[in-house]
């Protein structure tokens, strides 16, 4: 008989960090363990404070789920389809309770998600390497810190854009990419800005524009020279539809969706409408980002940093090497609570 758990938590950031949404010290997080038989599914809601879901409206809906009544092995599909039927949904509850019942399932059947999948752990891409804004002293204590990571992320958005990207260019070529958060509100500055970032060697820009202005989006995408990547304007598997021409790809993170089988239909519609397939998180533990990896030999870039990030993870899952994601062998998401 399947029973649950669970209980809240504060990540700590290793820095204070910073976005076009405002600066954080560190991040609530609701913890999740669904057993079954002496095995033990783990789950995570990630929920920083610009997000309307809060530790609070978690653990109310965690309050009235009933598992006991399933069969985890046998009806997996039957147990999220449940948790999906509530109103109004909790994305980032569902999530971790999709995530620690697929991590239950692939521990009883003593095998990885992405063997279960059919996926080869040599295919995980790279992460990026995320460098909030900050001061210039900070921002060139952040790169050298990245010195094992070949890709970094960079969140821009403010009247310190160039600043920042300057000052990295001072101290490394390494590829970037740039996440402004919707904070460029006019599309011929966003246009011009893209040109400035691509002589600069940026790969791609993620959510330029506020995520309402499609209009906006569709006519920079027509002019941009790097993909634009939609991220806030994209949470769910139904938002796909209304943004599937005014961007190259989508950021696809299991707390927008509801968990990994929202994740994986979001990744095979993309790959129908040749959209290209970035795998984020939020600021997770390695609880969250372990499960969101399983997903990334399906993925063109990978936002996994996460656990890297904090100073007190409470799981041991994802490691890297040299910025490669390297999936445990563990079963299910591949996580240990230390
Ligand atoms: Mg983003």
């Amino acid at each position: 008989m399947l029973s649950l758990k669970y209980y809240p938590f504060e990540l700590k950031f290793k820095h204070p960090f910073s976005i076009a949404a405002g600066k954080r010290t560190g991040t609530k997080v609701v913890y999740v363990e669904v057993n079954e038989g002496g095995n033990t599914g783990y789950g995570e809601a990630a929920l920083p404070d610009y997000l309307p879901e809060t530790q609070k409206t978690v653990m109310n809906f965690l309050v009235k789920v009933r598992f006991d009544k399933f069969d985890v092995v046998k009806d997996s599909d039957g147990i999220l389809d449940y948790l999906f039927s509530f109103n109004p949904k909790n994305y980032p509850a569902i999530a971790a309770l999709d995530m620690a019942v697929h991590d239950l399932k692939g521990k009883i059947l003593s095998k990885p998600l992405h063997v279960l999948w059919y996926l080869n752990k040599n295919n995980c891409p790279k992460t990026t390497f995320t460098i909030g804004m900050d001061s210039r002293d900070i921002i060139l204590q952040k790169v050298s810190e990245a010195k094992d990571f070949n890709l970094l992320k960079v969140k821009l958005g403010s009247p310190s854009d160039k600043m920042i990207v300057e000052a990295i260019r001072e101290v490394t070529d390494k590829a970037i990419c740039v996440d402004i958060n919707q904070g460029w509100r006019d599309k011929e500055f966003a246009l011009d800005m893209i040109h400035w970032l691509s002589e600069r060697g940026a790969v791609f820009i993620e959510q330029p524009l506020p995520k309402n202005n499609i209009d906006d989006a569709q006519w920079l995408k027509e002019k941009s020279p790097l993909p634009i990547i939609a991220d806030e304007a994209v949470q769910t598997f139904d938002d796909i539809e209304k943004i599937k021409s005014a961007y190259h790809g989508i950021n696809i993170k299991l707390m927008k969706c509801g968990g990994l089988r929202e994740a994986m239909k979001m990744i095979l519609r993309a790959r129908e409408l040749n959209l290209k397939i970035m795998i984020g998180c939020m600021s997770e533990s390695s609880c969250g980002v372990s499960a969101a990896a399983q997903l990334t030999p399906l993925a063109d870039w990978a936002d996994l940093d996460g656990p890297l990030l904090i100073s007190n993870d409470p799981f041991q899952g994802i490691t890297y090497d040299k910025g490669k994601i390297i999936l445990s062998d563990l079963s299910g998401t591949g996580v240990k609570k230390i």
